[in-house]
């Protein structure tokens, strides 16, 4: 007997499904293409307990005749094709006649579809791939299906489903997606009786900002750009509203959601050294290019494409994104040698610019705004809260370890007033080579009451790295992982304790949020007030912030809860499960003095003493160094010096 046999289709549309049906989302996202693809201009999603037990979709499309209903369930069963040449001709958004029988071969399927013109519609009722009904009904025109107990015959893949919140992420990020690339469509999603989202057709802006609000609408830019067969259009962000995640990161083709590594990047270096390597400006761009020449034949999902050219592509988008920010004068013109597009240009920028200053560029908030006049949320802004709003707090074990380091220099300086008349002066305890400016500002000090910077010994350079002479020779902190070490610590002391040391806000703040911030926002909340966010949460596209941890600086509150919740995403993207230190880690870096923030004596000092105060001065919560030390010796070495 022949031991290889074809597989009954029911059991080969079950695995057919494990590739198109992976949770619900992807219900989601095949039955609107389906609606998208039947021309409808309204789309209605309703899901009961993030999908898991019910998708619901309507549309306003075309319709099915009843014999086309029938079908529609069978494995390859499409109108979108009929020929080979017409693979290459994709205009749809499906065409591979997959999605209705796997959803139906792993679900309970309901379809109501009726056309223009036709009085009574049809109904069509699937079970485990099996059609168990057709008749007529009244219904609306257009077609709805209802998906119900998702995976209820593979208890296996029913299992690997995630948390509700989870899910329903998915699920807005998915529908945001079809929003934006879908203007002139009106969608509508809920979730258990909650509306997540409503947008009305219009405009692209109206869209972006009906998805977001104004404050996106406002840190973009419009980019376009026409090729040899391609046309680009769009918008991308201000490079100081780039986010650390690439959430707001939108790339159409032809319609249709994609990803492309390259295509990301051509758009990054379009703002040349504008940017740090690891942030995301936020874009919506969409590329139209001759459906000949691309081939989203590679992927069940299809959100990887592959182009016939992709350099060409590359350089087209590249090249406009530089428009974009020259004509926007957030890079100083130049022109391009014919032909070059690479590094040599950007080399030659950057000796261009040597004064190039991001912070002349892109003034912040000069002097920190007061709460009355505190913006409606600090917006994407990348300026960094004021440093140095707590007091130093050395600690006995803090000034040990400072005291071994640098030796007794930086120790807490008797002033002038305490001293008996006839002591040495302080001054006289340092070498030769600090004394006089020491002595000097010994002088002035009482005058400015600043601090010391010599007797202190800390100096700033290039508003990023804090040096110190140390008793064994030199120190290099960073000065933004050194805060972020402080904060990452205060954060799980805080959280620990569930005693949230929260500042009030004279006013509270009121943020406009998306559906998918607004779901992590309540999943997290717990963590979040204990951190100090005091919150309520109120519809569900707005939050009021009426208190925050100490550390965020007036204008900030809003961005930094913000960034905190997407770099939360970006760590449990990274597999992290830890959600208390994921949060602490996501406000610490996002909370934290940056490099390029100018640091004044004072907050130098304060960092310093802080960060010595810590558990693990020397190793960030990622692991990266905090502290560098130059031995003398190792100097000495190196300029030939024989001791
Ligand atoms: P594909 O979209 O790849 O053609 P599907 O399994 O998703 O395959 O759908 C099968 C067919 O059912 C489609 O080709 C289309 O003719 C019809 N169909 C599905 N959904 C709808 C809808 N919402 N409105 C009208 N026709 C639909
Ligand atoms: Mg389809």
């Amino acid at each position: 007997m022949s031991r290889i046999h074809k597989l009954p289709d029911s059991l080969a549309n079950k695995i057919a499904a494990g590739e198109v049906v992976q949770r619900p989302e992807s219900v989601v996202k095949e039955l609107v293409e389906n609606s998208l693809d039947a021309g409808a201009t309204e789309i209605a999603v309703v899901v009961k307990n993030a999908g898991k037990s019910l998708l619901y979709i309507a549309d306003n499309g075309s319709g099915m005749a009843e014999e086309d209903a029938r079908i529609a369930f069978e494995r390859h069963a499409t109108s979108k094709i009929t020929s080979d040449e017409d693979l290459d001709r994709i205009l749809t958004l499906g065409f591979r006649g997959e999605a209705l029988a796997a959803i139906s071969s792993v679900a309970q399927v309901e379809l109501k579809t009726r056309q223009e013109g036709e009085e009574l519609g049809t109904l069509v009722r699937v079970e485990n791939g099996v059609v168990v009904e057709v008749s007529k009904t009244a219904c609306d025109r257009g077609t709805s299906i209802a998906v119900k107990n998702l995976f209820f015959s593979v208890p296996a893949r029913r299992k690997f489903l995630k948390s509700n919140a989870t899910e329903l992420k998915h699920i807005v990020e998915t529908m945001q997606r079809f929003a934006l690339a879908y203007p002139e469509v009106t969608f509508t999603l809920s979730d258990d009786d909650t509306l997540l989202m409503s947008v009305k057709a219009g405009t692209i802006e109206e869209r972006i900002r009906a998805v977001y609000n104004d404050e996106m609408l406002n840190a973009l830019i419009a980019l376009e750009a026409d090729g040899d067969g391609v046309r680009a259009r769009g918008f991308i962000g201000k490079p100081n509203f780039a986010r650390k995640s690439k959430t707001d990161q939108y790339l159409f083709l032809n319609g249709r959601y994609i990803t492309s590594k390259l295509l990301s990047h051509a758009i990054f270096t379009g703002y040349e050294h504008l940017l740090d390597a690891q942030s995301y400006p936020p874009y919506i761009v969409f590329l139209e290019v001759d459906p000949e020449r691309v081939d989203v034949n590679v992927h069940p999902t299809k959100s990887e494409v592959k182009f016939d050219d992709e350099s060409m592509i590359y350089g087209l988008l590249q090249a406009a994104a530089r428009r974009s920010m020259s004509e926007h004068n957030l890079v100083p013109a130049m022109r391009m040698p014919q032909g070059d597009t690479g590094e040599s240009v950007i080399a030659a920028l950057r000796y261009a610019l040597p004064q190039y200053d991001r912070a002349e560029k892109f003034p912040g908030p000069p002097t920190r705004p007061g709460p009355a006049d505190a913006p409606g949320d600090g917006g994407a802004s990348a300026w960094p809260p004021a440093y140095g709003r707590e007091k130093p707090m050395p600690t006995g074990r803090a000034g040990e370890l400072m005291r071994q380091l640098f030796g007794e220099q930086s120790a807490p300086l008797p002033t002038p007033s305490t001293l008996p008349p006839d002591a040495p002066h302080p001054a006289s305890q340092l070498d030769l080579a600090t004394s006089t400016p020491a002595t000097f500002r010994q002088e002035t000090r009482s005058l400015d009451g600043d601090v010391d910077p010599v007797r202190a010994g800390l100096w700033q350079i290039h508003n990023k790295y804090i040096l110190s002479q140390l008793r064994s020779g030199l120190m290099i902190v960073d000065q933004h992982v050194a805060h972020e070490r402080i904060l990452y610590e205060q954060a799980v002391r805080s959280m620990q304790a569930a005693m949230p040391m929260s500042q009030q806000l004279l006013f509270p703040l009121e943020m406009k949020v998306t559906p998918a911030e607004y779901a992590l926002m309540r999943e997290l909340r717990n963590d979040i007030t204990a951190l100090g966010f005091e919150l309520s949460i109120e519809r569900g596209d707005t939050v009021f912030v009426h208190g925050v941890p100490h550390d965020v600086g007036a204008g900030q509150e809003g961005a930094i809860l913000r960034e905190l919740l997407d770099q939360y995403l970006e760590y449990q993207q990274m597999g992290m499960t830890d959600q208390r230190h994921m949060i602490a880690a996501s406000f610490a870096c996002r909370a934290s003095i940056k490099a390029g923030d100018p640091l004044s004596q004072e907050e130098m000092l304060n960092l310093i003493e802080n960060l010595f105060a810590t558990s693990m001065p020397y190793v960030c919560p990622h692991g990266r160094p905090i502290v560098i030390r130059i031995e003398l010796s190792e100097l000495d070495r190196r300029f030939g010096r024989t001791s």
